[in-house]
């Protein structure tokens, strides 16, 4: 029999120094993260970073050339996938077609030989929790997308398990649908306590659902740190770049690393920047939000850009405006659609953010998101 979890470990996932590597290939190049019991922790990345790799090393479907992979306190090397004290709902549902919704979530317990009384009652609670006990004898084929994708999630958790790994599983929805099965899932997990450890390559979705959010880069973690943090206090240009949209200024920083001087344009930041010495060819970060805008032909202001207007996109919340400065900058700027601020094309404007929002980065280091 495998050891009994400490209870206050129970749910816990952690990794200490983990890799793997397909070839010249490193999937998973040495991450150590520990999930708490009950969290929420998305791994957030773009495609091929190795988010599928990290969750197939969790899961027991890979194993890893290096490090140790630790579930609810306890080892796993060698513990094969059903033995684990985890489950896996992926993307393509995989539903069995020729079952109905009940014996599709019933499949996993029957597997690990659950006496029948006790079945009938988790199947049922189970279908319960994603409110889908109305649907119980349906196929598959005669349920919608999300409707297929909270059975998925039932069978997943039917045996309940201390950890659900989720491999893009909204990513087959569309916009609206993928929007409130968010909300839902979310829910769901806060009533289960399950720990849950999220793939997905959709910012806003890691930000909506998360406690925390691991974002990843050719398979190491480039920053875990809750929704707010990393939004407001990216530590790489990466991360900066990658959630949330952004303007770069590019230029020399001066001032113990407060100041940027660049083409035109000078940037001062609330607080010096630790570890890059002046001199250094450094980009300034200013998110679309934080910028405001007036009429205006030119400025000699500190964070501060005159130039054209010359695009307004209306986005249901905010509006967006690219403004274009001199021959080759584009500055993007957000207002809430109630500003009044310049919406004519062509207009003449003067752009202005605050101290507090500029964030400094070794231009040397940056590895830049698309
Ligand atoms: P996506 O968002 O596209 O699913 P991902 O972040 O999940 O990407 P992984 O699937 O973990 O990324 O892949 C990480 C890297 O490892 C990629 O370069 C991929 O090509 C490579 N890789 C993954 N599995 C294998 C395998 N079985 N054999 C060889 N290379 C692999």
């Amino acid at each position: 029999a495998s050891p009994q979890p400490l209870d206050e470990e129970r749910g816990a996932v952690e990794l200490i120094d983990v890799a793997r590597y397909f070839g010249s290939t490193a999937a998973v190049d040495g991450i150590s993260l520990r999930v708490h019991p009950g969290e929420f922790l998305s791994l957030l990345g773009p495609s091929g970073c190795g988010k599928t790799t990290t969750l197939r090393l969790l899961a027991g479907f890979e194993q890893p050339d290096r490090g140790q992979i630790m579930i609810s306190g306890q080892p796993v090397a060698g513990v094969p996938p059903h033995k684990r004290d985890i489950n896996t709902v992926f993307q393509a549902y995989a539903l069995f077609p020729h079952m109905t919704v009940a014996e599709n979530v019933a499949y996993g317990l029957r597997q690990r030989s659950t006496p029948r009384a006790q079945v009938g009652v988790r199947v049922s609670d189970a279908l319960d929790m994603v409110r889908m006990t109305a649907m119980a004898d349906r196929k598959p084929q005669q349920l919608s997308g999300g409707q297929q994708q909270r059975v998925a999630l039932a069978r997943a958790l039917v045996n309940r398990p201390s950890v659900l790994l989720l491999d893009e599983p909204l990513g087959a929805l569309d916009r609206k649908l993928r929007e409130e099965m968010q909300v839902e899932l979310k829910l769901l997990q806060s009533e289960l306590k399950t720990t849950f450890v999220f793939v997905t390559h959709d910012q806003e979705e890691a930000l909506a659902m998360s406690d925390r959010v691991a974002v990843m880069l050719d398979g190491r973690i480039e920053q875990i740190a809750d929704p707010f943090a990393i939004y407001e206090h990216p530590e790489t240009a990466f991360v900066a770049g990658f959630l949330g949209r952004q303007n770069f200024f590019y230029g020399t920083v001066a001032d113990k690393g407060r100041t940027i001087r660049g083409d035109g344009v000078v940037l001062r930041a609330a607080a010096s920047t630790d570890g890059i010495p002046d001199g250094s060819s450094v980009m300034g970060a200013v998110r679309p939000e934080a910028i405001t805008m007036r009429a205006g032909e030119s400025t000699s202001a500190v964070n501060s850009v005159a130039g054209a207007l010359v695009s307004v996109a209306h986005l249901g919340d905010t509006v967006q405006h690219i403004i274009r400065v001199g021959e080759n900058q584009t500055v993007l700027v957000r207002t809430r659609r109630t500003d009044s601020v310049p919406r004519e094309r062509g207009t003449s404007v003067v752009c202005q953010w605050p101290e507090s929002s500029v964030r400094i980065f070794d231009a040397a280091q940056a590895k830049m998101a698309e």
